[in-house]
């Protein structure tokens, strides 16, 4: 049974690599929880283990202790394939660059992971149409990528990652790329999403602007997760 409160849900999570001669703890008992509808901040600097975290939240890597819970379920013992099939139903990714795919329009691009998932062709269209109005860019479905705005994209990407309703969303600096006013428009898109759908987000970010308007802001010191204190 899933907690309510628990979307996702690390604990004592390890996590190390060998470089050489050298060990390197990145994560060491590692606890993280998020409830539905929460958004959490994951700020630390290059090479502090952000990839490794978002990897292992997201079923992309294994942790070499502890475990990982997506929607209750508890992901550690899964075989390759489950997991995988857990991962497209159960999570969504966002990157800093969006990874759209470029001969498609902005409306196939939300339908695709949705008919993956064996959703009828009219029913994905249908599901991509309303969350691209949702996210405020439904008039420009039938556009390609290339014809978009940079915020665009990226709006259409964030509509791609929930398409299948994941209980998680991980996003590693989803607007790096956009400019001040463009990242506040995207993020505000975002934040609405989140909202309104009640995924868990865990997104890493440099900005502390918009770490200050998610919920709670992490951070990684010595392996453990700890919170950030903003200045
Ligand atoms: P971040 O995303 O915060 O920059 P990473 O999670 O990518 O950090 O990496 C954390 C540390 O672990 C870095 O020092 C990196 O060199 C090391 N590392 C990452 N992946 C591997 C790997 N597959 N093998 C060995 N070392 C790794």
């Amino acid at each position: 049974m899933m907690a309510e409160n628990q979307a996702l849900r690390l604990e004592a999570v390890g996590k190390e690599y060998r470089q050489g001669e050298n060990h390197l703890v990145i994560l060491d008992a590692a606890e993280l929880t998020i409830a539905p509808g929460e958004m959490v901040a994951l700020v630390a600097p290059s090479g502090a283990g952000k990839s490794t975290l978002l990897h292992i939240a997201g079923l992309l890597d294994r942790p070499d202790r502890g475990e990982v819970f997506v929607g209750g379920v508890a992901c550690g013992t899964l075989g390759d394939e489950k997991r995988t099939a857990m991962r497209r139903q159960a999570i969504g990714f966002v990157y800093q660059f969006h990874h759209l795919l470029p001969e498609f329009s902005a409306l196939e691009n939300v339908m695709l992971p949705q008919m993956i998932a064996g959703l009828p062709r009219q029913d994905a269209a249908a599901r991509a149409q309303e969350l691209l109005d949702y996210m405020r860019i439904g008039a420009r479905s039938a556009h390609r990528p290339a014809e978009l705005s940079g915020g665009e994209q990226q709006r259409v990407a964030i509509a791609r990652a929930v398409a299948n309703s994941p209980h998680v969303l991980l996003a590693d600096e989803p607007t790096g790329n956009l400019d001040p006013t463009t990242s506040g428009y995207v993020f505000d898109a975002l934040t609405a999403l989140v909202r309104q759908s009640g995924v868990a987000a865990l997104i890493a970010t440099h900005n502390h602007d918009l770490a200050r308007r998610m919920d709670h802001a992490i951070t990684l010191d010595a392996g453990k997760i700890v919170p950030f204190e903003m200045d």
